[in-house]
């Protein structure tokens, strides 16, 4: 049972005993499920020590460096520690990368030259990447360079068509890539190990082929990473996973050193390379975030199952459901009215530790069909390994929550978006009992 005080503490907080009781018993019924996440999280966490201990990470890898920096011992060290963690060659991480989106045009524009085509065999990747490879026309994409793209849908049950997918591979393809979390989407996130399956299946038609994985919200859910089971690259956010909420900019690359010293070419300038880039005081951030990275995964990742169960159990559809196994950190939540959505953003909004007065609205944000709510109250601007929701405002009105730096804090938001629907009058009181 929760102790009296914690009661009090939510009821202060503006959540009714009903809300605390029916979280509390869905919670009960999730300790199992807890502590494989926990396992996990245990697993990850040696991982990444064995990888600091290893590179010998010392206190002066923490210095500020500026200008050209050459010869930056904590960015050259950091560099090596997420080569060890991901089991690869090499590796870049830099503030200078700014976002995902930037660390895949980047390994992208990296390797790959004029003629060269690029596939997706998971279907329409990423939003922005469709500007990026120039899907929909865009300055500066891949297209305006003279790289092909083709793609190849999923089956009706979201995984791969391999027959096509051998159909698709040519002379031409270079690159391949793979998209970890089904992201916005409706299909599945994929397994290491199905990621595995696929790798393998385009090696033996096109050996050479670089298999590059979009790892955006995958980094420590599993055992392992898509580099354990023959991706050539990996590439993801640092205001997601493996920042673990302390990197305030970045996005990192982890892979075969040939593909990871064109990244550097393509970054910094031909020539110079991985050589320049000054780290200019964000290292310890860096460094403490990753260390972190894999208890806040496991904590978002408990956020992300007792909203499942929390909303399913009250009938409301939900991505991943209760039971399944989880590849990445999204949660969809379908409300089915847009009151509905907009209750359940505003709980996050509410509970959170910055701009928690603030009440998000609906808004026209551009490159959306419809209106959008998003709810976010971040430490670090637009970061989404903190708690997050956002949601737009078509059918079927699904709620998209992601993050939570800490599991204490996952639940409040939850049980504070709960309390929004039951004052909204969304969810009757009678089915709390
Ligand atoms: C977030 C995300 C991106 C893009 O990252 P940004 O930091 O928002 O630019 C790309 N792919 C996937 C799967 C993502 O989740």
């Amino acid at each position: 049972m929760l102790k009296a005080v914690t009661k009090e503490m939510y009821r202060e907080l503006g959540i009714s005993k009903e809300v605390i009781t029916f979280g509390h018993r869905i919670e009960e019924k999730l300790r199992e499920r807890f502590e494989e996440i926990d396992e996990v999280a245990q697993y990850n966490q040696l991982k990444v020590i064995q990888a600091m201990q290893k590179n010998r990470v010392r206190e002066s890898c923490f210095n500020y460096t500026s200008g050209y920096g050459y010869n930056d011992l904590g960015r050259d060290t950091l560099e090596a520690v997420y080569a060890s963690a991901f089991h690869t060659e090499a590796a870049l991480v830099r503030p200078q990368i700014t976002c995902g989106t930037h660390a895949l045009a980047l390994a992208l524009s990296a390797n790959l030259r004029p003629g060269d085509e690029l596939l997706s065999p998971v279907g329409k990747p990423y939003d922005t990447l469709e500007e990026v490879i120039g899907i929909r026309e865009s300055r500066g994409s891949l297209a305006e360079y003279g790289v092909t793209y083709r793609q190849v849908e999923l089956l009706p049950d979201g995984y791969f068509d391999y027959d096509a997918i051998k159909e698709a591979i040519n002379e031409k393809t270079k690159l391949v890539t793979i998209q970890r979390s089904k992201g916005y989407q409706t299909r599945p996130s994929y397994s290491v190990d199905k990621i595995g399956e696929l790798i393998a299946f385009v090696k033996t038609i096109k050996p050479d082929v670089i298999c590059m994985v979009d790892n955006c919200y995958g980094e420590f859910v599993e055992l392992n990473e898509p580099t354990d089971v023959g991706a050539d690259m990996i590439v993801g956010s640092l205001i997601k996973n493996p920042g673990g909420g302390l990197a305030p900019i970045g996005g990192y690359i982890a892979g075969k050193k040939e593909l990871i010293d064109q990244c550097g070419f393509r970054l910094i300038s031909p020539g110079l390379g991985k050589e320049v880039g000054a780290s200019l005081g964000v290292m310890q951030s860096f460094y403490q975030g990753f260390f972190l990275a894999p208890t806040v995964v496991s904590g978002a990742l408990k956020s992300a199952v007792f909203a499942a169960n929390v909303y399913e159990a009250l009938g409301f559809g939900v991505v991943p459901n209760g039971t399944e196994s989880r590849h990445d950190i999204i949660q969809a939540v379908e409300l089915g009215s847009a009151e509905g959505v907009i209750a359940f953003c505003k709980g996050i909004q509410a509970a959170a530790p910055v701009d928690s007065y603030v009440t998000p609205e609906p808004w026209a944000m551009p490159g959306y069909d419809s209106d959008v709510i998003m709810a976010a109250g971040a430490f670090v601007q637009g970061s989404s390994i903190e708690l997050s929701a956002d949601g737009p405002i078509k059918p079927p009105y699904a709620v998209y929550f992601q993050g939570g730096l800490t599991w204490a804090h996952g639940k409040f938001g939850i049980l504070k978006s709960l309390q929004y629907l039951v004052d909204a009058g969304i969810v009757e009181k009678g089915q709390l009992e």
